[in-house]
């Protein structure tokens, strides 16, 4: 039998002191431009835009916009470096320059994070204990396979591709700057990277680190801007291979741009993953589990958990326990160590959050939020759960990518492996269940590239990630992300 404390007054027994990072190691420069061929170079629009912070919507610096002209530099400078050096270079001397960045990131992990969380919202939580030390693994990872690619593909001869254009989103930023970066230059290709409009500023941080490493200019250049400068770099001529990662509809618009070119391309898109409880799971740590994939990191995730499907028989147990938990969740200070829900990432998002929760409630399903406390500044949504959320619901069909939990209830395994495919997207799904059988039976008929048994959102640079149909095509991670950045002879 689980045993359960009275949320509410455990909250006011235990009101946690606040406990903020300090900001006082910082280092950032009111203005940056934009990363081409080794330097900070001016856009040649002379524009730049502000870079906010969400959980206060105060600017904390100028980011450049980069127009065509300024993708065409990058692109030229990541060409002639892919040529005249890179591609050249012995893979063991390569292999050396990304042990180099690894090593500074750790070095500067604590800056990067704080930085990663005045930026674009997430708990100092999740970006110090999370994000940067994956951050460091994946250059780390990568910087191993470096003179390694032979055995890793014996009798194929791989071949590095050329000038690889990487697009990230703003849910990890320097995360995913690292996913793109690291197998990219392992295999010997140069890169130009756009970080996200809301969130640039740690993978221009990366950019000073990459200088100072004295990784040969043009190496890797990053280029600040929206979404036209996104698609500067996708239509450009002299690239070879695009790696996306962002929304399903500007990945179908990418798609769209390269058909008949060779460009090479992977794409990691939208998700809206099942999390299923059977009745003989361990319901507290399931629970824990649901919580961590939805509510942590304010649902900004692409394989987050939005869809939970519970055992008929465990149901108002599940709910109880749920709900419960839900009341001990802190949302404020990004900065704050206690904090578990951060802000949303911009004022955009989160009307994209508040459109949906309107959706669920005029759908008819049954919402439940926590009586928590927000700040009156900045963007903030209370963790949200619907019950009695049906199939055709909005808010089970499509991505919110905020803390908003649909649930629906199941008999038989038949049943919820059904209702869990029964979507356009395919990324991510968590099992949770005491039966092995039960969690083998569950992985293979389920159609996601990443399916997590009693655990979730664990990530691990060794291990690929990637979707099926509408959450896009590719694998980034493992060796299978190498692949994605090598031609076979
Ligand atoms: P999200 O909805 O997560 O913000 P987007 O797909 O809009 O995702 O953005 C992900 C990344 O793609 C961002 O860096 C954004 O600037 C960029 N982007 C947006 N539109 C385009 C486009 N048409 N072509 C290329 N990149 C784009």
């Amino acid at each position: 039998m689980t045993k359960t404390i009275n949320p509410l007054a455990f909250n006011a027994a235990f009101k946690y002191a606040p406990a903020p990072e300090s900001k006082t190691h910082i280092q950032l420069k009111p203005r940056y431009d934009l990363f081409i061929n080794g330097k900070f170079t001016a856009p040649s629009s002379g524009k730049h835009f502000d870079s906010i912070n969400p959980a206060n919507e105060l600017k904390i610096a100028e980011i450049a916009e980069a127009n065509e002209k300024d993708v065409d530099m990058a692109v030229k400078a990541a060409k002639t470096a892919y040529e005249k050096v890179w591609s050249k270079m012995a893979p063991k001397e390569r292999g050396k320059y990304l042990f180099r960045i690894a090593r500074m990131i750790q070095e500067q992990a604590r800056e990067l994070a704080v930085i990663e969380s005045l930026d674009g919202g997430k708990p100092i939580r999740e970006s110090r204990d999370i994000d940067i030390p994956l951050v460091a693994a994946h250059f780390f990872y990568y910087a191993g396979w470096a003179d390694k690619l032979d055995y890793a593909y014996p009798n194929k001869k791989p071949v590095s591709l050329g000038v690889a254009g990487q697009i990230i989103p703003w849910n990890f930023p320097l995360l995913m700057a690292a996913w793109k970066i690291a197998p990219a230059l392992a295999c010997g290709n140069t890169v130009v990277l756009k970080p996200a409009e809301t969130t640039s500023l740690t993978a221009l941080k990366l950019a000073e680190i990459i200088q100072e490493s004295g990784l040969p200019e043009g190496v890797v250049n990053i280029v600040t801007g929206f979404g036209n400068t996104g698609a500067a770099i996708v239509n450009h001529p002299g690239i070879n291979k695009i790696a996306f990662t962002g929304s399903t509809d500007v990945g179908k618009i990418i798609q769209k741009s390269i058909a008949g070119t060779n460009k090479k391309c992977t794409l990691e898109l939208g998700g809206k993953a099942a999390n299923i409880i059977f009745e003989d799971a361990p319901i507290d740590q399931a629970v824990e589990g649901i919580i961590n994939g939805i509510y942590f990191n304010q649902g900004h995730v692409c394989c987050a958990g939005s869809r939970l499907f519970v055992q008929e028989s465990v149901y108002d147990m599940v709910i109880r326990i749920l709900k419960d938990r839900m009341e001990t969740l802190i949302v404020g200070d990004p900065m704050d160590k206690n904090t578990d829900i951060g802000a949303i990432n911009s004022k955009n998002q989160l009307d994209t959050i508040r459109k949906y929760i309107k959706y669920g409630k005029e759908d008819g399903a049954e919402m439940f939020q926590p009586s928590c406390e927000v700040p009156n500044k900045g963007f903030w949504c209370r963790p949200t759960l619907f019950m009695n959320a049906s199939q055709s619901h909005r808010i089970v069909q499509e991505e919110i990518f905020g803390p908003v939990l649909a649930v629906q209830t199941f008999r038989t395994v038949d049943e919820v492996i059904e209702k869990a495919n029964n979507t356009p997207f395919g990324l991510s799904a968590g099992v949770w269940t005491d039966k092995g059988s039960k969690i083998f039976n569950l992985t293979s008929k389920l159609r996601a590239g990443v399916i997590w048994a009693n655990t979730y959102n664990k990530f691990d640079p060794t291990s690929p990630f990637g979707g099926y149909k509408e959450s896009g095509f590719g694998r980034e991670g493992g060796l299978h992300g190498l692949g994605a950045y090598l031609n076979f002879n």
